[in-house]
C-alpha cells in the first residue's frame, strides 16, 4: 500500500479515540465548552449511562448561525489564534477537536442562539456527515445532544462497560467540574430522575453546601478551610484531618486555574505534607484550588488535559507542600476569623446513624468493636474539626485538654473538660510530643546528647558494627555517642537527651538498623524525619508506666503546645472526647 492522505472522516474518528473514549469524556468536553462560553447555568440530561443520550444545555454566549458548520469542523476554534495565546491559556478548550470527534462517532445535534441573534439554528452531524443549518427554537445559549455513542464504530462500542459503570465515570466528571466552578449552577438528570441541582455558590458557606452535596457531609466535618497567597500563586481550599483518611484517593480534588487536574506533582506535594500524620497507605482527603499565572502552566501536555506541566515545578511543589503542612500542624489557627462551621451541620452524636466503617483510621474492622468504642474512634477529636459555633480568634489556647482525673489500663489518661471527658492515648501522645521536639532540636543543629552514667555494651552483627564505625557523623547528629569495641561489639556512651528514658539497647539497635538501610549516606538530613519518627516511636513504648496526676497534667499541657498533636506519627488518633450528652444517652438520661 502506498502512502495516502486519510479521508477527513477517518481522521476525525482517529482523533475521537483520544478525546472520547467513553460517555464521561463526551460530557467533560461539552461542559467545558459551556464553561468557555461563559455559561452561568448548565443542565445535563443523561440516558442509559450516557450511551443512549447526553444532552447539555447552557445559557452561554451561543454560536452565530454562520459559524455552526465551522464549529463542527476539525481544528476550528474561537479560543486561540496564535502560539502566544496557547502560552497564556484562559479557556478549557483550545484544540478545536471535540465537536467533530464526537460527531464522527455518534448522532450529534448542535442547537444554538447567539446573544444578539433573533432566533436559534441547529445542525446535525450523523456519524461524521454534517447537515445543513436549520432554524430552531431555543433561548440564548447552546444545547448539544449526543445520541447513540459509537453506533458506527462497533469495536469502540465493545469497550463500553455496563451502563452503571459508565454512569459512575460520568458522575465523577460532572462532580469534579461542579466543584471546580462554584460560580456556575449545575443540574444532572439520569433516566429522567434528578440527581442534583446546585445553585450558584458565591460565598464560602454556599461552596461548602455544594461540596457536601457532591462529596457527602463527612469530608467537611473533618476539614479545615484555609487560604494562602505568595508572589504569583495562591492556594485555598479544604484539607481533611489525617484521621479522616481514605482507602482510595477518591476525595482528593485538585484544581489549577479552575481546571480539574490529576497531577503527579500536586499529588506528591499533598502526600508529602501528610507524611508524618497519615496512617500507612491511606489517602488524604482535600479540595484544593491553586491559582497561578497561566503563563507558568502548560495544559497542552495531555490529550484529556488532565495532567499539566508547571514551568517552575519546584516552587509550586514547595508552596503547596508547606501550606498544607502548616494547616495540618495548626488547623485551629487558620486565616480568616473563625473556622468555618460545616455547611451541613453534623448530626447530633449518638443519633444512631452509623459512620462509615471503612473510614476508621485504625485499619481494623470495626465490626468486632463494641459500639462505644466505635463511636469514640469515628468521631473527630474535639475543637479541631467539629466547630459548631464560631470561635473567638483572640481567645487563647485553642486546644484545651482539661484536668487529669485518672489513668486507665496503663495506657489512657482521663481528663475532665467542660464538654465532658477527654481520653488520651498517652503513648501515642508522648510519641508525637517527642517527635516534634526532636524535629525542632534537629532543625536547630543536632539532637542534644546526654552522657550515660554507666556506658552500655552491646553485641551486634559485624555489618552493623561497621555502620557504627562508618557513620559516626550521623550518630553524633542524632545525639548518640557510640564507639566500636570489637568485631561485633559497640559501647553506648551517650543518647539523645529527649530519649533518655527509652529502652536504650533497643533504641540503639533500631537506629543502627535504620542507618544500615539508609546505606552509606553520611548525612542524615535526607532521612531525618523517618529516623526521628522511628526513634520517637521506640522511646514511647514504655508500657504500663504509672503516671501521677501531676505528670498527667504536664502531659496534657505539653500536648496543647505541640503541633500535629491530634495524631501520632503513624496517623492514629492521640486523643478523643466523650461529651456529657453522649454519656447521658448511654445512660438513657434525658436533660
Ligand atoms: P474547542 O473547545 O477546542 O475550541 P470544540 O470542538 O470543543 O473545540 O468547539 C469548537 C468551537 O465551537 C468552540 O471554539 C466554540 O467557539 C464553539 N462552541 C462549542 N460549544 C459551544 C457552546 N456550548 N457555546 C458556545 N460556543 C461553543
Ligand atoms: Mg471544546
Amino acid at each position: 500500500m502506498g502512502i495516502r492522505v486519510l479521508p477527513s472522516e477517518l481522521i476525525d474518528q482517529i482523533a475521537a479515540g483520544e478525546v472520547v473514549e467513553r460517555p464521561a469524556a463526551v460530557v467533560k468536553e461539552l461542559i467545558e465548552n459551556s464553561l468557555d462560553a461563559g455559561a452561568s447555568r448548565i443542565d445535563l440530561e443523561i440516558e442509559a449511562g450516557g450511551t443512549r443520550l447526553i444532552r447539555v444545555t447552557d445559557n452561554g454566549k451561543g454560536i452565530a448561525a454562520d459559524e455552526l458548520t465551522l464549529a463542527m469542523s476539525r481544528h476550528a476554534t474561537s479560543k486561540i489564534s496564535s502560539l502566544d495565546d496557547l502560552e497564556a491559556l484562559a479557556t478549557l478548550g483550545f484544540r478545536g477537536e471535540a465537536l467533530p470527534s464526537i460527531g464522527s462517532v455518534a448522532r450529534l445535534k448542535l442547537t444554538s442562539r447567539a446573544a444578539d441573534a433573533p432566533q436559534a439554528w441547529s445542525l446535525v452531524c450523523d456519524g461524521g456527515a454534517i447537515g445543513e443549518p436549520k432554524p430552531a427554537a431555543l433561548g440564548v445559549g447552546t444545547t448539544v445532544e449526543v445520541r447513540e455513542l459509537f453506533f458506527n464504530t462497533p469495536a469502540r462500542r465493545k469497550f463500553l462497560r455496563s451502563e452503571r459503570t459508565e454512569y459512575s465515570h460520568l458522575d465523577d466528571v460532572v462532580k469534579s467540574l461542579a466543584l471546580a466552578r462554584p460560580d456556575v449552577a449545575f443540574s444532572l438528570k439520569h433516566d429522567q430522575k434528578g440527581q442534583f441541582s446546585l445553585p450558584v455558590a458565591t460565598d464560602r458557606a454556599a461552596r461548602e453546601a455544594r461540596i457536601a452535596a457532591l462529596c457527602g457531609d463527612e469530608l467537611l466535618e473533618h476539614a479545615t478551610w484555609f487560604e494562602r497567597a505568595v508572589e504569583g500563586m495562591s492556594l485555598e481550599g479544604w484539607v481533611a484531618a489525617p484521621t479522616f483518611s481514605r482507602a482510595q484517593p477518591d476525595l482528593q480534588f485538585t484544581f489549577v486555574n479552575g481546571r480539574f487536574v490529576r497531577d503527579k506533582l500536586l499529588k506528591h506535594a499533598i502526600r508529602h505534607a501528610y507524611r508524618d500524620v497519615l496512617y500507612q497507605a491511606r489517602h488524604p482527603a482535600c479540595v484544593l484550588f491553586l491559582t497561578i499565572d497561566p503563563r507558568r502552566v502548560d495544559v497542552n501536555a495531555h490529550p484529556a488535559k488532565l495532567e499539566i506541566r508547571f514551568r517552575d515545578s519546584r516552587s509550586v511543589h514547595d508552596f503547596v507542600f508547606r501550606t498544607i503542612e502548616s494547616v495540618l500542624a495548626h488547623p485551629e489557627s487558620q486565616v480568616g476569623e473563625s473556622r468555618p462551621a460545616p455547611a451541613v451541620l453534623p448530626a447530633a452524636p449518638g443519633d444512631g446513624a452509623p459512620r462509615q466503617i471503612s473510614e476508621l483510621p485504625l485499619g481494623q474492622s470495626s465490626r468486632r468493636l463494641p459500639p462505644l468504642y466505635q463511636r469514640l474512634h469515628s468521631q473527630p477529636p474535639l475543637s479541631i474539626t467539629r466547630v459548631a459555633e464560631p470561635r473567638d480568634p483572640a481567645a487563647s489556647p485553642a486546644l484545651d485538654l482539661g484536668t487529669a482525673l485518672a489513668q486507665l489500663g496503663g495506657i489512657y489518661v482521663l481528663a475532665e473538660v467542660a464538654e465532658g471527658l477527654v481520653i488520651v492515648d498517652m503513648h501515642a501522645a508522648h510519641e508525637r510530643i517527642t517527635y516534634e521536639a526532636m524535629k525542632l532540636e534537629f532543625a536547630a543543629d543536632r539532637l542534644a546528647a546526654e552522657p550515660l552514667l554507666i556506658p552500655i555494651d552491646l553485641r551486634l552483627a559485624e555489618r552493623e558494627a561497621d555502620v557504627v564505625e562508618n557513620l559516626q557523623g550521623a550518630l553524633t547528629q542524632l545525639g548518640f555517642a557510640v564507639e566500636r569495641r570489637g568485631i561485633g561489639e559497640i559501647r553506648v556512651l551517650a543518647v539523645p537527651r529527649l530519649l533518655a528514658d527509652a529502652d536504650i539497647a533497643t533504641l540503639v539497635r533500631e537506629v543502627v538498623a535504620d542507618l544500615a538501610i539508609q546505606g552509606t549516606s553520611t548525612t542524615v538530613e535526607a532521612a531525618a524525619d523517618a529516623l526521628l519518627a522511628d526513634m520517637a516511636c521506640h522511646s514511647a513504648v514504655r508500657a504500663n508506666r504509672r503516671l501521677g496526676l501531676e505528670e498527667m497534667n504536664a502531659l496534657l499541657r505539653q500536648m496543647e503546645q505541640t503541633p500535629r498533636i491530634d495524631q501520632c506519627n503513624h496517623g492514629r488518633p492521640t486523643w478523643t472526647r466523650v461529651t456529657l450528652g453522649e454519656l447521658d444517652r448511654l445512660f438513657l438520661r434525658g436533660r
